[in-house]
């Protein structure tokens, strides 16, 4: 294995590993001159897009509309519903004057923290009957918040990218089904698919979204063992029809206030997980679906034989470009193939593919795995199946790989000492609670004051039945909740 500049052991310092993945893999660029914003590089925006397109194709599945949404909220929308402006009002960035006399506006504006306020008054006036529901609408977009946290590229910054979808429905029933139809989306794309395992857990009642009825957030764990929060879904119930008037008038006639829920996957965010996750010593580990390049192409010449190599390089270049692969030929000749191995490897390309001359002698060509470092000789005549089989494999055994890192990241603990020992381990910790509903703040703030961590919540569709008594305060138990340091 060739080896140049390789990265600091994930293992041993992934906050290292984490910035040097950064910059050697040409993902951001942190030097812009805005505390919190970064400029994301070619590589990483076109796995961002390849991370929208294979979200997005699930939302229209699942039959909701794009839409574009303004970006600037006013002051008095943004308030009209307090839960919601409360928990927000200390992350907002505010315009408040414009043009070069600095006219100020009679009423400031709000970069989008999120879209609640700027799309309900619009749905207020196309809310009209029954017939126009199910409205099931969403946004792919950048937010702002002022963070007040460190930042880290994609893991938390002040502009992050996202999609959002705001749907209305006529019933309680139907808008609890998009919750679960939300956490469904969640499993097909950013586990199935990503190779991002997570955990959905109903938020307690203490920490849910500002202005929701409930919340299931999907957490993961990154290599450091501290928790990151993916998406989350929301059930608004009415919170918002009401002071955003979005009422319809049923089959008979009877006028009533809309049900709404709201869910937000974190692109960029998730993006990090991704890297985290995946990634290894020498690099990025792309699964296949959301590699920008799906194989790279080295050619190996000598200035005798690089006219040869590269013209029968071409010809495989366009014959698996015709087979539908995404696929790049490195011909630059300023570097060696050794080089080019690294670069690649380093950005998380699945599959590389070398042809040499003997290769070309030999009609076939050299198959090498990312993931696993497998090298195989293959023949030209059977490569676009095998490829297709290969890449297949790549994505199970990333999958398989994050999966068996996820489980070995879940503990239980029965007392506050292995409540310490566990989290100091790293990852989530399952224990006996007393309440996961307002009465629970309480103990969750001692679990935070002693071992400085939080609780995430009740695991969705947990089997675990809760036993004895809560660790922190002794009373009777009624919940089982897990519990992480956070990023
Ligand atoms: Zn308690």
């Amino acid at each position: 294995m060739s080896k140049q500049e390789g990265l600091t052991v994930k293992k041993s310092d992934f906050s290292e590993w984490y910035t040097q993945i950064i910059q050697k893999a040409d993902l951001a660029d942190i030097r812009y001159n805005v505390k919190g914003f970064v400029v994301y590089m070619p590589w990483a925006t076109d796995t961002l897009e390849l991370m929208y397109k294979l979200y997005e194709e699930e939302m229209r599945a699942t039959g909701h509309k794009k839409m574009i949404f303004p970006s600037l909220v006013s002051k008095s929308n943004l308030e009209k519903e307090e839960e919601h402006i409360e928990g927000f009002s200390a992350e907002v960035f505010w315009v408040t004057e414009a043009g070069s006399q600095h006219k100020k506006f009679e009423q400031p504006l709000a970069l989008r923290p999120t879209s609640e306020t700027i799309m309900y008054p619009m749905y207020s006036l196309w809310v009209r009957s029954w017939r126009d529901l199910p409205l099931k609408i969403f946004q792919s977009c950048q937010m702002w918040r002022y963070e007040g946290k460190a930042t880290r590229p994609f893991i938390r910054g002040r502009e992050f990218h996202w999609i959002e979808s705001h749907n209305v429905f006529a019933t309680k029933k139907e808008a609890e089904n998009q919750v679960k139809e939300d956490m469904e989306m969640a499993e097909k794309v950013m586990h199935r698919k990503f190779c991002v395992p997570f955990i959905f857990f109903k938020r307690p009642q203490f920490d849910k979204f500002a202005g929701s009825v409930y919340t299931y957030a999907a957490d993961t764990i990154l290599p450091n063992g501290k928790r990151l929060q993916l998406p989350s879904t929301h059930f608004l119930g009415q919170k918002f029809s009401k002071p955003f008037d979005i009422t319809f008038e049923a089959k008979d006639g009877t006028k009533h206030y809309a049900y709404q829920t709201c869910y937000g996957p974190g692109i960029s965010r998730i993006f990090a997980a991704v890297v985290s996750i995946n990634g290894d010593d020498r690099g990025l580990i792309l699964p296949p679906a959301i590699s920008p390049y799906e194989v790279i192409i080295v050619p190996i010449f000598k200035e005798e034989t690089m006219k040869k190599v590269l013209s029968h390089s071409r010809k495989i270049l366009s014959r698996l470009k015709e087979s539908g692969f995404r696929v790049h030929l490195d011909d630059r000749s300023e570097y060696t193939p050794g080089f080019k191995y690294n670069y690649w490897e380093m950005r998380g390309v699945p599959i590389r593919i070398e042809v040499g001359p003997k290769d070309i002698k030999d009609k076939a060509v050299v198959v090498v795995r990312r993931d696993i470092e497998n090298k195989t000789q293959v023949p030209e005549s059977g490569l676009v199946k095998e490829l297709r089989q290969t890449l297949d494999a790549v994505h199970n055994s990333i999958l398989k790989k994050a999966d068996s890192y996820f489980e070995g990241a879940i503990h239980s603990a029965s007392d506050q000492l292995e409540l310490k020992k566990a989290l100091d381990k790293g990852g989530f910790v399952k224990l006996n609670f007393c309440s996961a509903d307002v009465e629970g703040a309480k103990c969750a703030d001692k679990i935070k004051e002693k071992f400085n961590a939080e609780v995430c919540g009740e695991r969705y569709m947990g089997e675990d039945k809760p036993s004895g008594q809560c660790i922190m305060c002794g009373e009777p138990a009624k919940s089982i909740i897990y519990v992480a340091r956070s990023y």
